[in-house]
């Protein structure tokens, strides 16, 4: 598969530099070539998109695609068949598609259905958008969200834990470091630590050995440190991030998933379960202020919207940026969260139009560096160099 798309707007690079009279060059599902609309080799395919942004696939760093975005998704899933749920995660992938969402990454699903799911989108059983999955999260013995943890306590446990989720085919490891604002009624507080330093050190050493990055969910300041010391890859939440801990994450290149938008949604909205909305009051507040204070710290932020999660539907990746760009003023800067940054988090070539980035792209009527939400008017999408939508039609995978 070759063609080549010119006459429109292309934001090139890890900058999203705007750029007229430029055309994209794919091949064998990657951005072959930018290059001079002048110098368009005969031969190759050509489309004209003349009027129309080419911008890189949009990327969300943290969903839960077998959870319903209700109310209380616990309570959905602790009345629900196993397949109900599998049917439930299969359904949400092609509205990330049709958003154009090309990269979602799923950090807690029950019985690995976020993996079975993302095998079936590589197989191409259905379409969706690329999927990289954790499998079973690592918490210790009534850890946060232990309804798709795989229980683990202390560095043999830890070992093993982490080799489970290798050997299945986990693309990155989640761990939680410190309770919760939502998941269990009870017996659970962000400020408690979990997983200790020495259970995250065996982790993040055994996942770097194979390649795969560690998340790890921490709020509350003390399992902050254990995870970072311990060499995690990404803080999930980062409430209580400090300047003492932002020094070590720009020391060893550790990138923040701040998920904004679902603790706005739990402190702010009415009618969530009772027991999350107190905690999320308390720390609500604190999030923003830490977000404001380190957006530009230098470390690498992403953008993730905890979709699934309580009242944060699939998709809600703009609603993440909108309320991102309420705190850093800078639109370039926050919505390169979801396409630049992200990519280089994910450790993969996604999130930028560039030579030998994969060719996930979509086209827009509007220019999102001058608003955010020409995001919500997605006309055409491409995975791998294949147009996936047009005009809200799902087409199959050519
Ligand atoms: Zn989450």
């Amino acid at each position: 598969m070759e063609k080549i798309i010119k006459g429109a707007t292309i934001f090139y690079g890890a900058d999203l530099e705007e750029q007229q009279g430029r055309a994209i060059w794919i091949k064998d599902n990657k951005i072959h070539k930018v290059l001079k609309e002048s110098e368009v080799p005969n031969g190759v395919s050509v489309e004209n998109k003349t009027g129309k942004y080419l911008f890189p696939g949009l990327i969300d760093l943290h969903v839960h695609i077998m959870w319903d975005g209700s109310r209380d998704p616990v309570d959905t899933h602790e009345k629900e068949s196993y397949e109900q749920k599998l049917i439930r995660s299969v359904s949400n992938c092609p509205k990330y598609l049709e958003a154009g969402i090309t990269t979602i990454r799923d950090l807690g699903s029950i019985d690995d259905i976020a993996l079975h799911v993302s095998e079936a989108i590589e197989r191409r059983t259905m379409n969706g958008p690329r999927i990289i999955a954790c499998g079973k999260t690592l918490t210790m013995t009534g850890g946060h969200d232990p309804f798709w943890g795989r229980f683990i306590d202390g560095p043999f446990e830890a070992l093993k834990g982490v080799r489970e989720q290798i050997y299945k085919g986990a693309k990155v490891i989640k761990v939680s470091a410190t309770g919760g604002v939502y998941g269990r009624t009870k017996g659970e507080q962000v400020d408690h630590t979990e997983l200790s330093y020495e259970e995250l050190k065996v982790i993040c050493d055994e996942a770097h050995k194979f390649g795969l990055k560690v998340a790890s969910h921490a709020i509350g300041k003390d399992g902050i440190i254990n995870s970072v010391k311990a060499g995690v890859d990404t803080i999930e939440h980062g409430h209580f991030i400090n300047e003492e801990i932002i020094e070590y994450m720009l020391e060893r290149d550790i990138s923040w998933v701040p998920t904004l938008y679902i603790y706005h949604q739990i402190a702010r909205l009415s009618g969530v379960p009772t027991y999350a909305q107190e905690k999320a009051k308390r720390i609500v507040e604190i999030h923003e202020e830490t977000f404001s204070k380190f957006f530009n710290s230098g470390v690498l932020v992403g953008a993730g919207s905890d979709a699934g999660s309580v009242l944060t539907p699939h998709p809600t990746i703009v609603e993440e940026l909108l309320t991102m760009k309420k705190f850093t003023n800078d639109l370039l800067s926050t919505i390169k969260t979801a396409t630049t940054n992200a990519g280089k988090i994910l450790g993969i070539p996604v999130g930028q139009i560039k030579e030998n980035y994969i060719a996930d792209f979509i086209l827009i009527d509007k220019n999102p560096l001058e608003d955010i939400k020409a995001l919500q008017n997605v006309i055409e999408v491409y995975l791998g160099g294949n147009l996936i939508k047009r005009n809200k039609e799902l087409d199959s995978i050519n």
